[in-house]
């Protein structure tokens, strides 16, 4: 398979993965949606500027880092099945990038224009700041030069996170059992939810992207469960016009209070507690 082949391949499957859960979560939502358009606008109008830099930002730089791989890996290495490994590797990484995302004060002015969304659905995994989009690229040239990444295989992990982000974001209303299964093993909407939380102890947990194990692991999973009428977005902020939305990197949007500093000991008790009042929780 070309390296075209592969890139078109993940369009193809990203894209009908989209069209399915859209249209799922309106046939069957979990929350009510709130009416209008507005947010659906802002959300396509980011996703279409980050579709814009990525053949110019994201690709030029994942293909420069796999071809300048620290050593060259055997045949072995190189085999189909050995992706699997690259995937895990590429998603501990993820974690750790979106861990950072919301302890540097920096980072989180990149990330924040995505938590700021006041309500979550498939459109919600599209809308991310050009700037966090191209910030990610250029970090992820490291593992990727570090464990001679091929670039097909980057591709296949941008794909299998796709299709989890779109799918923990999802409005989907899921049989409870079924996702409490699933979310020993992938990461499904009841966990990220959480994540989405306008309370500051809980926009600090579930940084998971594919895999749910990683929370587990490095002692991030929140305790609180996801609640039907649970106020999504930033504690203390309001969602913004898309140019306001755009102009998160420079206007800031708060942070979450503890810089994601959270002991061990907080989390198993259900996060530090917020000076904040906790609205809608
Ligand atoms: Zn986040």
């Amino acid at each position: 398979m070309t390296l075209e082949a592969v890139v078109v391949f993940k369009a193809w499957i990203v894209g009908i993965w989209f069209a399915c859960v859209f249209i799922g979560e309106r046939i069957a939502p979990k929350t009510a949606a709130p009416s209008g358009c507005g947010r659906l606008l802002a959300n396509g109008a980011l996703w279409l500027i980050v579709l814009l830099i990525s053949p110019v930002v994201v690709l030029p730089l994942t293909l420069l880092a796999s071809d300048h791989a620290l050593w060259t890996r055997q045949d072995a290495l190189a085999a189909w099945p050995i992706v699997i490994v690259d995937v895990i590797v590429l998603d501990c990484w993820t974690y750790w990038l979106h861990r950072a995302y919301h302890r540097a004060p920096a980072m989180w002015r990149l990330h924040a224009a995505h938590h700021l969304d006041e309500f979550l659905d498939s459109s919600s995994a599209l809308r991310f700041h050009a700037f966090e989009i191209a910030l990610s690229a250029l970090l992820r040239m490291a593992p990727i030069i570090l464990f001679a990444i091929p670039f097909a295989h980057v591709v296949v992990f941008e794909t299998v996170l796709l299709v989890a982000t779109i799918f923990h974001h999802s409005n989907l209303n899921l049989p409870a059992k079924f996702e409490r299964l699933l979310s020993r093993v992938v990461v499904t909407p009841s966990i990220h939810w959480v994540h989405h939380h306008a309370v500051w102890r809980d926009t600090n947990s579930n940084y998971s992207g594919v895999f749910s194990v990683w929370d587990r692991l490095f002692r991030t999973k929140s305790a609180s469960p996801r609640a039907p009428d649970m106020k999504i977005g930033v504690e203390g902020h309001s969602d913004r016009t898309f140019i306001g939305l755009l102009a998160t990197p420079f206007t800031g949007a708060g942070r979450p209070r503890s810089g994601g500093r959270e002991t061990r000991r907080e989390y198993q008790n259900g996060g530090p507690k917020s000076d904040a009042p906790s609205a809608g929780s």
